[in-house]
């Protein structure tokens, strides 16, 4: 294949189409009403993932900001706090949701690139039966986490974190958006990942290649009570088997190629390094790769300076850059960045 004067976007993971076989298992699906529970897809989907990962139910969602939504919607109560790092998607990417949508507030912990630890969480729990507090009613961790540059975290932290929360009887939620870009990377198990959280949420939509779709994963109760809270923000879908083919697909074929992701992502690491105008690269641990260039020069030219090449990438913070790759970026995109990077004065 060859790209010549083709775009190359990495700006995001989300930015894939269905390859070939996604839509033809798409256009076969069989499907019903899915707010009736009619639609066989949509419910094999949401076995299999309960399934995989030793949960009771999952309901499938259109999007990682509906299904983390949902879980703080369920946990919680009006006037309750959320323990989560200060750079979580759930605090800076969902339009204030947990406020909105929740009642709730917010105590933001500050992590080692996102991940935080037992010790933090347990200082930030608010005292038992103190009027002046929020009460806290949820911790949520983030794997990957997406503003740390797809760090993930050590499975043995996540398991201190959990018993913290079960001495205080608070559930712990994972915003797993890219949890497989982790698992490939660990070899831990989705089941392991089951038995430490309350909850857990997935996307589709980003490395595993689909075009629409989250999951949220958990007991039959609490899903239950989300899937009343979805309807509510207008969430209950139709025939969404179609989508449901495509996540069934992707689980089945896209979670072991993501390693080629991450090897990629260190490779376009390497290529950054070695240029003058870049201060330094974060650990490339998975599919990110967030790029700082030097005080002189502002992230919002450096992007465009790339787009005149035909990268694309976004901004990400003062002096910040982030490049994700994914399903549509193959080694000859690669190649091809490399060619058009060494022309870049
Ligand atoms: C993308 C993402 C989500 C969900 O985003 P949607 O665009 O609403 O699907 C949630 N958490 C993280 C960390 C993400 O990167």
């Amino acid at each position: 294949m060859s790209i010549p004067n083709r775009t190359i976007d990495l700006r995001s993971d989300t930015i894939t189409k269905p390859t070939k076989a996604m839509m033809e298992v798409m256009w076969d699906a069989p499907v019903g009403d899915d707010v009736f529970g009619d639609d066989p897809t949509v419910n094999a989907l949401q076995t299999k993932a309960a399934a995989m990962f030793g949960m009771e139910e999952a309901l499938f969602c259109p999007s990682g900001t509906m299904t983390n939504q949902l879980a703080i919607r369920v946990h919680t109560q009006p006037g309750s706090d959320v323990i989560c790092d200060k750079h979580s998607h759930i605090y800076l990417y969902e339009g204030g949701g947990i406020m909105l949508n929740s009642l709730s507030s917010v105590k933001l912990l500050d992590g080692d690139r996102g991940r935080i630890t037992a010790s933090q969480v347990g200082e930030a729990i608010s005292p038992e039966n103190d009027v002046h507090a929020t009460r806290t009613r949820l911790v949520s961790l983030e794997n990957t986490m997406n503003k740390g540059g797809g760090a993930y975290y050590d499975i043995d932290d996540i398991g201190a974190i959990r018993q913290v929360c079960q001495e205080k009887g608070i559930p712990l939620h994972l915003d797993g958006a890219r949890l497989f870009n982790a698992l490939v990377e660990t070899g831990e198990t989705p089941e392991q990942y089951g038995q430490l959280f309350d909850s857990i949420s997935i996307c589709l939509s980003k490395g595993l290649g689909c075009p629409v779709g989250s999951l949220l994963i958990g007991p039959k109760q609490m899903i239950s009570e989300a899937k009343r809270f979805r309807k509510v923000m207008g969430g209950g879908w139709r025939q969404a088997g179609f989508l449901a083919a495509a996540g069934i697909y992707a689980l089945d074929h896209h979670v072991h190629r993501l390693k080629e992701d991450h090897q990629r992502a260190k490779e376009i690491g390497t290529l950054f390094a070695q240029r003058a105008e870049v201060e330094d690269i974060l650990p490339v641990d998975t599919n990110i790769v967030i790029v700082r260039v030097n005080h002189g020069i502002s992230e919002k030219d450096y992007v465009a300076k790339l787009a005149e090449l035909g990268i694309q990438a976004v901004t990400f913070g003062k002096h910040l850059v982030r490049f994700v790759t994914h399903l549509d970026f193959t080694d000859d995109h690669l190649e091809e960045m490399r060619k058009r990077l060494s022309t870049m004065s």
